[in-house]
């Protein structure tokens, strides 16, 4: 696999498990942030249902003022009836309304009983506030206020169900909320021990064996309370100490010394001193704090929940970001990574191969980085340099060993072939005339009387008059004929295949061009000189080039003793 397909191949694959894993952290991160705001609104909807069966609670004071009344029709009284009613109804429509928030999980609470017994308990004490206060038996009294009792327990099981969803939804704020569903409770108990009272006070006779039995378990109901209450403990219990403190002074104190104190007037058969009402007046506010307490429960759950609330956004939005930073990152790693070694190294790849193949026309580049690509495109740079300089040398080694071959070949003073070339390319002609069984002649021709002009003009001259013969022949072989210095002043012509005929013909014109040219000589003088030719040609099978120019010899011998400048060829 390539580096950089690799590379890609590897960032998708990286990536993908980033991606994952950020997926994977953010949406936890969500689901906390999602489960803190369930639990915020789930807190709201217990708040509202405590606070509902507070009011159910409370409105059982005045229904127990109005039924004890002496007057008939006490206008405070019903008024006092009236506005109970209304902060029972106001509370139970804002619980009705939180009730609109989804929990995920089904309502656990249904209210439709609740609203028909409260309906029903409201008609029976309206039909008996409406008969005269001695017409009212101490049995129809009892019914109605049983009957505000019956609503207790459906209230309650609206709190404790609303409760266990907002534990559900949020299980941090628990503790703090089965405190307050505890404070719920007693606020529950202590007005139940009032109410006890309600009937004895109302009809100024003693309490029943029943009732005493009954003040009795709801003081150890409300006692086992309280100690729940302080059992649970919890690092909110310093908070907690002086409301609490407030409530053992008030209600532990003074409200329960009331209802003592009724009691043992009670039992003594003395005058109680105050009617429902008054009793009312002075014992109902008695349980405010406990009522204070349960408020600073919720309240304490309320803003852990909304600290919690704070902290889940945070981390969803720390996680958000450390997500993009991450992914941003790892772009950037990869970029560099791709730019800074990937890209350089197909750039080397690409400059070794160059090398590899002789081509050293580019600079690889990139000499100018620190790092380590750049000492391996510095050596590859050098390389090059190095390469560059040995294929100088090798063409000028070329360019001599071509130089000194052309020389071993060459006659030094005509620049003709020698006859060490003309041997070897006689040879080569002679085998390829055999093969293709063509004819294949030889002229040799002999400057007549050299000898004579050496002697008369110096053999400086004789020099030159051979040069010029040597040009003038060359000029008139043009059809790749070969011309070569035999030795001397003597010369040997190779036609490119011709036959005997054509070649003293070819020796003819040459001779006759000789005789023809005017050489001038350094010295200014002019000369001419003549040459005789001898020819011989081969045909058929296997001549020697010796034996060829033997015959060739043997001609020019002839042409000689006839009186020269003339051809003749070998029989
Ligand atoms: P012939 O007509 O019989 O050929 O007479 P010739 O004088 O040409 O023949 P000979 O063989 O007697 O003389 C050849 C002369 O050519 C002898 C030699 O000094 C001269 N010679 C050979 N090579 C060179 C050369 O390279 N330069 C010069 N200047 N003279 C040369
Ligand atoms: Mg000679
Ligand atoms: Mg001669």
């Amino acid at each position: 696999m390539k580096l950089s397909r690799l590379l890609t191949a590897s960032t998708a694959v990286l990536a993908l498990l980033v991606v994952g894993m950020l997926a994977h952290i953010t949406r936890d991160a969500w689901r906390r942030y999602e489960a803190t705001d369930t639990g915020l609104q789930a807190l709201r909807l217990t708040q509202r249902a405590m606070v509902a069966a507070e009011k159910l609670s409370f409105e059982r004071g005045p229904v127990n003022a109005v039924l004890g009344e002496r007057e008939p029709a006490d206008p405070a009284r019903r008024e006092g009836l009236l506005r109970a009613r209304a902060a029972t109804d106001l509370a139970l429509l804002q619980l009705e309304r939180e009730l609109q928030i989804d929990l995920g999980a089904p309502r656990p609470v249904e209210m439709a009983p609740l609203y028909r017994a409260l309906a029903a308990a409201r008609g029976t004490i309206d039909q008996l506030a409406a008969s005269p206060p001695a017409a009212r038996t101490p049995e129809q009294l009892t019914e109605a206020v049983n009957q505000m009792f019956a609503l207790v327990p459906l209230a309650q099981d609206a709190v404790t169900g609303y409760t266990f969803a907002s534990e559900r939804a949020y299980p941090r704020i628990s503790r703090t909320l089965i405190k307050a569903r505890y404070a719920v409770e007693l606020r529950e108990y202590a007005g139940r021990l009032g109410s006890v009272l309600t009937v004895p006070l109302a009809m100024r006779r003693p309490l029943e064996l029943e009732q005493y039995e009954q003040l009795q378990t709801l003081r150890g109901r409300i006692a086992q309370l309280r100690q729940q209450i302080q059992r649970l403990g919890g690092d909110n219990a310093a908070t907690l100490a002086p409301v609490i403190a407030r409530m053992d002074e008030v209600f532990f104190g003074a409200g329960l010394r009331l209802v003592t104190e009724i009691e043992q007037a009670s039992r003594d058969g003395r005058d109680y001193g105050m009617d429902t009402g008054q009793f009312a007046q002075r014992y109902v506010p008695t349980m405010t704090p406990i009522l204070a307490l349960r408020d600073e429960l919720l309240g304490e759950a309320q803003a852990q929940a909304q600290r919690d609330h704070e902290h889940a956004r945070r981390e969803l939005i720390i996680a958000c970001l450390s997500g993009v930073a991450i992914l941003l990152a790892l772009t950037l790693l990869m970029l560099i990574v791709r730019r800074r070694v990937i890209l350089p190294l197909l750039r080397a790849t690409r400059a070794v191969i160059r090398l590899g193949d002789g081509d050293y026309s580019r600079d690889p580049g990139g000499m100018q980085r620190r790092d380590e690509i750049g000492d391996m495109l510095r050596a590859l740079s050098t390389l090059r340099t190095n390469s560059i300089e040995r294929q100088q040398l090798e063409m000028e080694r070329q360019h001599l060993i071509e130089e000194l071959r052309r020389r071993a070949d060459t006659d030094y003073l005509t620049g003709i072939l020698n006859r060490r070339a003309f041997t070897k390319a006689g040879n080569q002609r002679l085998r390829r005339a055999h093969e293709q069984d063509e004819s294949l002649s030889v002229l040799l021709f002999d400057i007549d009387h050299f000898k004579s002009v050496n002697d008369t003009h110096g053999h400086e001259a004789g020099d030159q008059v051979l040069i010029q013969v040597a040009a003038v022949v060359r000029d008139q072989l043009r059809d790749g004929g070969i011309l070569a210095r035999h030795g001397g002043e003597e010369f040997v012509v190779m036609p490119s295949h011709c036959t005997q005929e054509q070649a003293c013909l070819l020796a003819e014109r040459l001779r006759q061009a000789i005789a023809d040219t005017s050489l001038t000589l350094a010295d200014g003088h002019i000369l001419r000189v003549t040459a005789s030719f001898g020819v011989a040609s081969a045909s058929g099978p296997q001549a020697a080039l010796d034996d060829l120019l033997h015959a060739a010899d043997l001609a020019l011998y002839r042409a000689k003793r006839k009186g020269r400048n003339r051809v003749e060829s070998a029989s």
